[in-house]
């Protein structure tokens, strides 16, 4: 096998959102990276909808890894620089839906994203963030072979050898499969798994011309929701399904005006249509339900529509010698709650912090590994159930109004573990000893995963069609969230049957002793350690100002001045870790 200057660190098999992700990190850390892509850039890719905790993970990667454009689709105010071809992501609204009925405004839900410290979260335009994401990683060193489809892997106890469908090898020391759902390695050595509780199919396109729900149905204001449907992302949720509305074209400063549409479906409650064309079936599902049919009566695809069969999939390894499975790759549930990106930034975060300290060693020993394989078996696991039960719940929406407040209250401990161990690490080992152990929701936080397992229990042997049951369940999910002294006064207010998370504002309540977002006791220890009201204050406030959009614009415009001035051979940056 080939030595010596032809032989690379690290080959990463595919530059959607986690090779290139990765690649960046490991070339700006000096290490000697190829990256293979079988497609070429800019290319249409899915996964648009962001959430607090990937965000933060990409900030949390750009500060780590000395990578600051990875924080650049961490929030609204880097349009500036990333370009408004990317929408604005104020909420998750849910809109729930009975066959032949018009929307009941009473069962709706929108959940607000905070703006502060950072800003709203993003609909990320994926072909121009995987590109950009491309590039960076090319600016610092990395290889990237476009239109270059990977064809076979050789492993040996010293290394990797690559195959390309040109019929070129590369070596390497260590190979990544980020090639997504037809993972080469995962095929090859039989690691694909599908022992999960989700079923659904998906069927997905952009379209134009798709008017924000409230032009159709009724306002925001009459729904008694702080913002219009469209400034987020919205869901229109049904018995065996979803349909996901994802606007590029929803603040002042869009230019694009592309709607991703993405419709999830039960098949063993709403088998698949080969007879129709995937336009043909979704037209024909969505007009079941006429208000949702209303919104899209003008719309057109921009697109070829996508068709699939069952989405989830899983791995049975992810790590093997001198190789692994990242993201999409490794195993996927469903697009609801954007959980994927999330998986996928995080599993990769880690992977560029294992393989850095691999590199530094000269140790590429699978052990060393096993973390990865760990924590994406968890998040994987974890959205499986989180899924599965959302969907049940929506067959009887006494459930969904309940179960509603453990994804909120999951997501919202996972985010606010996130942030403050960022805070608190004092080095990268530090923040990864503690984010490898989470598992996607709640933050590591003990208390809940116990509330959590108690939950989705009581759904997972509840029959949604029996009134009397369901109401016995309900009833004890909501006498176990009463015995929680922590419950966040915002999630109590959706439990006491408010419809929507209150729009931004910095209230007192937040303050309040258990309840509010330092909390007491066991909460307290567990996510802010030590650290005083004070400390948290001033974290935040240097948080507001590190992202904020003058900042920002300030430090590319000072980047950009250094640049033009540096001579061309300084023009590329690296760092040792
Ligand atoms: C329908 C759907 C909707 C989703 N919506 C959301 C959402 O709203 N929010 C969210 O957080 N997540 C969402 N996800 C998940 C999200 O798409 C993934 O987490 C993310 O795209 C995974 O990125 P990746 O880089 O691992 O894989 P991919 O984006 O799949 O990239 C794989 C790359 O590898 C290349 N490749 C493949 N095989 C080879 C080969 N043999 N040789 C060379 N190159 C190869 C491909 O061309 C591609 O560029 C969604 C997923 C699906 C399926």
């Amino acid at each position: 096998m080939a030595q010596g200057p032809d032989r690379y660190d690290i080959a990463i098999i595919g530059s959607g959102i986690s090779g290139s992700t990765l690649g960046a990190i490991l070339a700006r850390h000096g290490l000697k990276v190829i990256i293979f892509e079988a497609g070429s850039h800019p290319k249409f890719a899915i996964g648009e909808s962001m959430i607090l905790e990937t965000s933060e993970t990409m900030r949390a990667m750009a500060e780590l890894f000395a990578v600051p454009e990875l924080a650049y689709f961490s929030s609204e105010n880097f349009i500036a620089q990333i370009g408004t071809s990317h929408g604005l992501k104020r909420h998750f609204s849910y809109l729930h839906h009975r066959e032949g009925q018009p929307q009941d405004l009473a069962r709706s839900l929108q959940a607000v994203i905070p703006q502060r410290p950072h800003g709203y979260e993003l609909h990320i335009h994926r072909q121009d963030s995987d590109y950009f994401l491309t590039s960076v990683a090319v600016r610092y060193g990395a290889t990237v072979l476009q239109g270059t489809p990977v064809q076979d892997i050789t492993l040996r106890p010293d290394g990797v050898e690559i195959l390309t469908s040109q019929g070129q090898t590369y070596a390497a020391d260590y190979v990544v499969d980020a090639g997504g759902m037809r993972s080469l390695l995962a095929e090859k050595f039989g690691w694909r798994a599908r022992d999960l509780r989700t079923h659904t199919r998906t069927i997905f396109t952009h379209m134009v011309d798709l008017p924000c729900y409230n032009q159709v149905g009724a306002s925001h204001q009459e729904y008694g929701i702080p913002f219009p449907v469209s400034e987020g992302t919205l869901h229109h949720i049904f018995h065996g399904g979803w349909l996901w509305v994802i606007p590029f074209n929803n603040h002042p400063r869009a230019t694009n005006p592309l709607v991703s549409v993405g419709l999830q479906l039960d098949p063993r409650i709403h088998p698949a249509r080969p007879d129709l064309s995937p336009e043909q079936e979704f037209f024909a599902f969505i007009a079941r339900f006429p208000s949702i049919a209303a919104q899209f009566r003008e719309a057109r695809a921009a697109r070829p529509w996508a068709r699939s069969d069952r989405l989830q999939y899983t791995a049975t390894h992810v790590v093997g010698e001198r190789c692994c499975l990242l993201g999409h790759a490794a195993g996927f549930i469903d697009p609801l709650y954007s959980k994927g990106l999330y998986t996928t930034l995080m599993s990769t975060a880690l992977l560029a912090h294992l393989l850095l300290d691999a590199q530094r060693a000269g140790d590429y020993a699978t052990a060393r590994f096993m973390p990865l394989e760990e924590l994406t078996l968890r998040f994987v696991a974890a959205h499986d159930r989180l899924v599965a039960n959302s969907i049940t719940s929506w067959s009887n929406d006494k459930l969904w109004e309940v179960y509603a407040v453990l994804w909120l209250t999951g997501a919202y401990l996972e985010y606010i573990k996130l942030l403050s161990t960022r805070g608190l690490s004092k080095s990268r080992d530090d923040y990864f000893a503690t984010v490898a152990g989470l598992r996607m929701v709640g933050g590591g936080f003990a208390a809940f995963d116990e509330l959590a397992d108690r939950v989705d229990t009581l759904i997972e042997a509840v029959d949604p069609g029996d009134e009397a049951a369901v109401d016995r369940a309900v009833a004890e999910i909501r006498a176990a969230f009463a015995a929680v002294p922590w419950m966040p006064w915002a999630f109590q207010q959706v439990l006491a049957g408010s419809n929507h998370l209150p729009a931004n504002k910095l209230r007192l309540s937040l303050l309040k002793q258990n309840t509010g977002f330092m909390g007491g006791g066991a909460y307290r220890k567990h996510f802010f350690g030590d650290a005083s009201l004070a400390e948290v204050a001033r974290f935040f406030v240097r948080e507001s100002l590190t992202y904020s959009t003058a900042a920002q614009t300030i430090r590319k415009r000072l980047s950009f001045r250094r640049r033009r001035a540096a001579p061309a051979a300084a023009r590329a940056p690296r760092v040792r870790s």
